[in-house]
C-alpha cells in the first residue's frame, strides 16, 4: 500500500494485478506499453485516463472521447477524488481503489451518521397546505403597485414601439419585459400584503398587465395619429380622450389596422387580419409575462402560524440519484434515511438528487423539504446544462428533521473533498 493508496484490477485482463500509489505526480492509465498503469485490453485507448497523486489525495480524470471512464457506474466528468472502494471502469477493465490506511473510507464514516429523528408510525410526509388567503389589503397593494409600476412602463413601451416600428428581437424582448416588470410590481405589493393564493396572484398580474397594455395602446395610437397627418381624425384625438372613450380607441385602432402601421423589411406593410393577429400575439405575451411574474415573486413557503414568509435554501444537500418510485415509496413510509445512505461522493456525477429546505423566518417551526432530480448534460461546446425535475415538493418536516438534514450537509462538507455540493450553482466538485 502506497501513501496514496492502491489500484487493483478486479475484473478484465490481468485481474488481481495491483499498483501501489507511492509517488506524487500525474500518470497515464491506458494501453500504451509506456503508460505507468498499463492495461492490455482492446477497448482501452493508449491514454484512457489520468491519475494524479498529491497532498490532496488521489484523483482520476477521463481522457477518452469514445468510451468515457465510469466511476461507480457514473460517467466521469472532470476530476474525481478517489474514495475507498471506488470502482473505475476503464474500457472493459474494472479497477478498485483502496485508500491508504489511516485515512480510509470517508464513505463508511458517512454511513455511521445517526438516522433521522423517529416519526410516528405511518406518518407520511404531506405537502404544506396554505390557507390560500388573499387579504384585501394584499389584493389592493398588488393592484396599486402593479398599476403604479405599469403606467410609466406603458409610456416607455408605446414610444419604443413608435420609434422602432418593426418586429425584431428588441421589440419582442421589450414586450415581454414590459409585461414581466408590470407583473413583478404587482408581485411585490402582494408579497407585502401576504397574498398566498397563486390563483389570486395570477389574476392580479393579468389585470395590471391589461391595464398597462390598455394605456400603452392609448399612448401609441395618439402619438401615431399625430405623426401621420393623413390619418388624423375629424375630432381631436388626445391621450385623455382615448383613455376615457374605449370606443374611440377601438375605432382608431381599426383604421390603423386597415392602412397598416409599419413595414416589414421596408416593403411589406402588414394590415388587416395579419396586423390584428400580430397585435393579439403581442397582447398575449404581455399578459402572460405579467401573470407569470406576479406569481413568481412570492417565496415558496408561508408560515400560517406566525404569518411570515419563509426562505428557501437550495441544494442544502445532494445525494445519489435513486429511482423516483423508490424515493416516493420511502417518503410515503415517513422514511428519510435514504438521505444519509446515499451521499454523493466527491465526484462530478451526471445525475443526483438535490435537497432544498425552506423555513419560516418568524417562529422557525414551519419547515419544508423539496427533492428534485438534477441531471447534468455536457453539450458539444462543453457547456454544462442542468435539468431539475421535481420528485417531491414542499413536504412538511419537523424542525428536528430539518436540523438532521443540515447536519448531513455539514458532514458531507467535512468528510468530502470540499464544500457541500451545490447543484444549482453546480460545483459538481471540480
Ligand atoms: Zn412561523
Amino acid at each position: 500500500m502506497g501513501p496514496f493508496g492502491r489500484l487493483k484490477i478486479v475484473s478484465g485482463v490481468r485481474a488481481g494485478a495491483e499498483w501501489d500509489l507511492s509517488e506524487e505526480g500525474s500518470f497515464p492509465i491506458g494501453s500504451n506499453p509506456k503508460a505507468r498503469f498499463h492495461l492490455e485490453d482492446p477497448k482501452v485507448e493508449p491514454v484512457h485516463a489520468g491519475l494524479h497523486c498529491g497532498p490532496e489525495g488521489a484523483f482520476v480524470d477521463n481522457r477518452s472521447k469514445v468510451s468515457p471512464v465510469k466511476v461507480n457506474g457514473d460517467i466521469l466528468m472532470g476530476r474525481h477524488k478517489l474514495q475507498a472502494g471506488d470502482l473505475l471502469l476503464v474500457g472493459s477493465v474494472t479497477l478498485e481503489y483502496e485508500a491508504p490506511s489511516g485515512r480510509s473510507a470517508s464513505r463508511s464514516a458517512k454511513r455511521q451518521v445517526p438516522g433521522p429523528p423517529p416519526r410516528q408510525e405511518g406518518n407520511s410526509f404531506q405537502p404544506v397546505s396554505y390557507s390560500g388567503r388573499a387579504p384585501l389589503e394584499g389584493v389592493l397593494a398588488g393592484l396599486g403597485a402593479g398599476i403604479a409600476g405599469g403606467l410609466p412602463l406603458a409610456f416607455a413601451y408605446a414610444y419604443l414601439d413608435l420609434f422602432n416600428p418593426c418586429i425584431n428581437v428588441i421589440t419582442i424582448l421589450f414586450t415581454a419585459v414590459f409585461g414581466a416588470l408590470t407583473g413583478l410590481a404587482a408581485g411585490i405589493g402582494m408579497r407585502w400584503g401576504k397574498v398566498r393564493c397563486r390563483r389570486t396572484q395570477g389574476i392580479i398580474g393579468g389585470v395590471v398587465g391589461a391595464v398597462a397594455l390598455h394605456l400603452s395602446w392609448v399612448v401609441w395610437v395618439s402619438a401615431f395619429l399625430e405623426s401621420q397627418h393623413r390619418l388624423y381624425s375629424q375630432h381631436p384625438v388626445t391621450i385623455s380622450s382615448l383613455y376615457v372613450h374605449p370606443g374611440d380607441l377601438l375605432y382608431e385602432m381599426g383604421r390603423i389596422c386597415d392602412f397598416g402601421a409599419w413595414s416589414l423589411f421596408g416593403s411589406v406593410t402588414p394590415s388587416g387580419i395579419v396586423l390584428g393577429l400580430i397585435w393579439l400575439v403581442e397582447a398575449a405575451i404581455i399578459l402572460a409575462a405579467a401573470w407569470f411574474a406576479a406569481r413568481s415573486f412570492t417565496p415558496a413557503l408561508f408560515c400560517e402560524g406566525c404569518a411570515t414568509w419563509g426562505v428557501t435554501r437550495k441544494a442544502v444537500l445532494a445525494v445519489e440519484a435513486l429511482d423516483p418510485a423508490s424515493v416516493k415509496a420511502r417518503l410515503e413510509d415517513g422514511d428519510l434515511s435514504f438521505l444519509a445512505e446515499h451521499p454523493v461522493p466527491g465526484s462530478r456525477v451526471a445525475s443526483l438528487i438535490q435537497v432544498d429546505l425552506a423555513s419560516c423566518t418568524g417562529c422557525g417551526d414551519t419547515r419544508t423539504l423539496t427533492l428534485s432530480t438534477a441531471t447534468m448534460t455536457v453539450g458539444e461546446a462543453k457547456q454544462e446544462k442542468v435539468d431539475l425535475k421535481a420528485l417531491a415538493e414542499d413536504l412538511l418536516i419537523t424542525r428536528q428533521e430539518a436540523e438532521w438534514i443540515e447536519s448531513l450537509s455539514t458532514q458531507a462538507g467535512e468528510s468530502g473533498s470540499g464544500p457541500t455540493p451545490k447543484p444549482t450553482r453546480f460545483s459538481w466538485k471540480k
